[in-house]
C-alpha cells in the first residue's frame, strides 16, 4: 500500500481501544465477504418485505449495524461524541429512518430531528444535523413532483403538512445556530428536494451556512447543476452550501432507468464521476466566500486534492466554509488523520431503531461489494493497526 498523509493508523483508531479495534477486524472480514454480503442483504431484504423483521434485526444489531450506527436514540450515541470529540472530530447526526409512509411516521422523524437539533446547539462537539425528506413526505407525492404533475387534495394536504415540517425544521435549525444537511436521493425525486432546499438556503444563508442541499456527482447533469445553482444564489445574495457526494443509489438508478426505456443518468464510468467530483471539489473551494462546502467522501485522492488546493490558496484549515466527513465506521484513516492536521472533520452518525436502519444498512453493504477496494482497504487499515499494537 503507498505512504499518504492518511496512513497513520495510530492516530486513524486511537479512539478505539484494542477490544474494539479486534472486534472491528471481525466485522469487516465479514462484510468484506462479497458473497456472504449478497447473499445476506438481499435475503434481509426478501425477509423485511415478507414482515419478518426479528431475525434481521437479530443478525443486524452485532454486526453491521455495531459499526455503521451510533445506537437506537440520540443518548446510545453520548459517549461515542464525546470520544470521537477527544480526537478532535466532530459528529454529524442522522436520525437514519427513512422511507416512511404515514403522517404518524413523518412526525416522529421531525419531532427527533429536531430533538437532535436542541442536542447538538448544546454539544460543541456536534455542529450539523442531517436529514432526508422521504422521512417526512411521501415519495409519490416527491415523485409526482418532479415530474410536474398536479397532486390530488389528499396529497396536496399532506404536503402541505410536510411543507409545515420542512420549514419548521429549518426554522428551529437556524434559530438554534445549528447546520441542517438535506441528502440528496434517487434522481426520480431530486428536482422538489433540490427546490426547497433552494428556498431554505435563501432564506436562513444570508450570513452563515445553516441549510445544505447535496450534489450528487455520479449524476451526468450534476457539475452544471451546482455551478448554475452557486451563481444563482451569488445573485441572489446568500450563501450556497453544499454537500458533495458521489451517489449512492447508482444499481437502482440503472434498473429504472433500463426498466423504463430513458437514459441512465449516472456518468458512464467511475472515471468520469471522479472527474467531475474533483472539478466540483476545486471549484468550491475556488468560490470559499460564496460557497460553502461538505468534502463527503471516504475518497483518498479526492481528500489529498482538498488538501492540496487549500494549502495552495493558503486556505485556514479551519475555514469556517469548508469540512470533511466520512460515515461512521468508514475511513476513521481520513477524519481522524485530518483532524489531527488541523482541518475540521467529521463522522456522519446514523441513530436509530435497528429495524428502521436497515435501508441504509443494506445501502452501506451494497455499496462495498458493487464497488471494490473500500472494504479491502478499511480491513488492511485495523490489520495494520493491529500489527502495530501487537495485540
Ligand atoms: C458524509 C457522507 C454523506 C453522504 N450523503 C449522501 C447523500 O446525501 N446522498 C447519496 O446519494 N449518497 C451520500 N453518501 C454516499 C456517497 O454518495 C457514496 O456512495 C460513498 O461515499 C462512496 O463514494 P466515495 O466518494 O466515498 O468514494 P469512492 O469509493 O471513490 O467512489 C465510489 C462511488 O463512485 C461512484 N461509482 C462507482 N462505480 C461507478 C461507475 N462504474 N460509474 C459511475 N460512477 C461510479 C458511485 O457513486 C460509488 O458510490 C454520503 C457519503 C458520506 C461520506
Amino acid at each position: 500500500m503507498p505512504n499518504t498523509i492518511f496512513d497513520n493508523t495510530e492516530y486513524a483508531f486511537a479512539y478505539r481501544s484494542d477490544f474494539e479495534l479486534k472486534r472491528a477486524y471481525y466485522i469487516f472480514k465479514l462484510i468484506n465477504n462479497n458473497w456472504l454480503v449478497k447473499t445476506g442483504t438481499s435475503l434481509a431484504a426478501k425477509m423485511m418485505d415478507m414482515g419478518l423483521t426479528l431475525p434481521v434485526v437479530i443478525g443486524m444489531r452485532p454486526t453491521i449495524y455495531s459499526v455503521f450506527c451510533g445506537g437506537d436514540e440520540l443518548d446510545d450515541a453520548i459517549p461515542i461524541i464525546k470520544n470521537f470529540g477527544k480526537y478532535g472530530v466532530d459528529t454529524v447526526l442522522d436520525y437514519g429512518v427513512e422511507a416512511k409512509e404515514t403522517d404518524e411516521d413523518f412526525d416522529k422523524t421531525a419531532l427527533e430531528i429536531k430533538n437532535a437539533i436542541n442536542f447538538a446547539a448544546k454539544n460543541k462537539h456536534v455542529p450539523i444535523v442531517c436529514s432526508k425528506f422521504t422521512g417526512l413526505l411521501k415519495f409519490a407525492i416527491l415523485e409526482k413532483l418532479h415530474a410536474q404533475q398536479t397532486l390530488s387534495p389528499t396529497e396536496e394536504k399532506d404536503y402541505q403538512k410536510a411543507l409545515k415540517r420542512i420549514y419548521g425544521l429549518a426554522a428551529h435549525a437556524a434559530e438554534k445556530g445549528v447546520s441542517l444537511f438535506v441528502d440528496a436521493e434517487e434522481s426520480w425525486i431530486q428536482q422538489p428536494l433540490d427546490d426547497l432546499t433552494f428556498d431554505l438556503m435563501k432564506q436562513y444563508n444570508t450570513d452563515k451556512p445553516i441549510i445544505y442541499n447535496t450534489v450528487q456527482l455520479y449524476r451526468k447533469d450534476r457539475w452544471t447543476f451546482l455551478q448554475s445553482a452557486h451563481q444563482q444564489a451569488k445573485q441572489a445574495g446568500f450563501i450556497y452550501a453544499v454537500k458533495i457526494v458521489r451517489g449512492a443509489y447508482m444499481e437502482k438508478e440503472a434498473k429504472r432507468a433500463e426498466k423504463m426505456g430513458y437514459e441512465n443518468p449516472i456518468q458512464t464510468s467511475k472515471a468520469n464521476t471522479d472527474t467531475d467530483y474533483n472539478k466540483a471539489l476545486e471549484y468550491a473551494i475556488e468560490n470559499l466566500d460564496t460557497l460553502a462546502v461538505c468534502v463527503a467522501t471516504h475518497n483518498e485522492e479526492s481528500c489529498r486534492l482538498a488538501v492540496e488546493k487549500m494549502e495552495q490558496k493558503k486556505i485556514a484549515k479551519d475555514h469556517p466554509h469548508i469540512h470533511f466527513s466520512q460515515l461512521m465506521g468508514m475511513s476513521d484513516h481520513l477524519s481522524f488523520n485530518l483532524a489531527k492536521m488541523g482541518f475540521k472533520a467529521s463522522k456522519y452518525m446514523p441513530y436509530g431503531p435497528v429495524k428502521d436502519v436497515i435501508p441504509y444498512l443494506i445501502r452501506r453493504a451494497q455499496e462495498n461489494t458493487s464497488v471494490s477496494g473500500q472494504m479491502g482497504r478499511e480491513l488492511q487499515l485495523i490489520h495494520n493497526e493491529i500489527k502495530r499494537r501487537k495485540i
